[in-house]
């Protein structure tokens, strides 16, 4: 069981209505139809509730993790409004932003997190749907990662050996399913 668990917000937890994982999700943010609003044009992914509260039940810190263009203190703010608006800020530990334009910039937070909590990227794990953001960023310093198999990601021109996919967040409680309760099998 990991003690901590990353999780990316946008096309992971949660992403547009309309599009789900169809499109990459940040057009919400730039349509002038759903800008003003986009709280109203989100949803959360399948069984993402039942994830949340299952993991945090079990003692496992949940950290959200999102790349936003937007200086920190705007960007965390938005999140703080994200998680409330879906009522699932209790189950987060912590919530942080990491910047728009590289790539890497969730593995400096995610060690910022490791080195606070006073663990090892091997007790924790990340969860996202971008390859170079999440998957890659994550692996660039030893911490496990679960990319969600998606068409709209970039991805490498190089197929990595062992790349971790699974379909939603909630596949991740089959890897540690010697802990998970009948109700939230498949
Ligand atoms: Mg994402």
């Amino acid at each position: 069981m990991p003690k901590l668990i990353f999780l990316d917000g946008d096309g992971t937890i949660w992403y547009p209505k309309s599009t789900k994982r169809t499109q990459k999700p940040h057009w919400i943010y730039h349509d002038p139809s759903t800008k003003n609003q986009y709280l109203q044009h989100l949803e959360l992914a399948p069984k993402i509730r039942e994830t949340l509260a299952f993991l945090h039940s079990q003692g496992v810190l949940l950290v959200l993790i999102s790349a936003n263009p937007a200086p920190a203190e705007v960007a965390e703010s938005e999140l703080l409004n994200k998680l409330q608006y879906f009522g699932i800020e209790d189950y987060f530990h912590s919530y942080h932003s990491s910047p728009g334009d590289n790539p890497l910039g969730k593995a400096e937070v995610i060690q910022r997190i490791l080195t606070q909590e006073n663990l090892l990227p091997q007790d924790s794990l990340m969860v996202g749907d971008s390859y170079f953001y999440d998957y890659e960023a994550a692996q660039s310093i030893g911490v496990p990662a679960y990319w969600i198999e998606n068409t709209v990601s970039n991805q490498p021109d190089v197929i990595p050996p062992e790349w971790q996919k699974i379909s939603e967040v909630s596949d991740i409680l089959e890897q540690i399913n010697h802990l998970v309760e009948p109700t939230l099998k498949m």
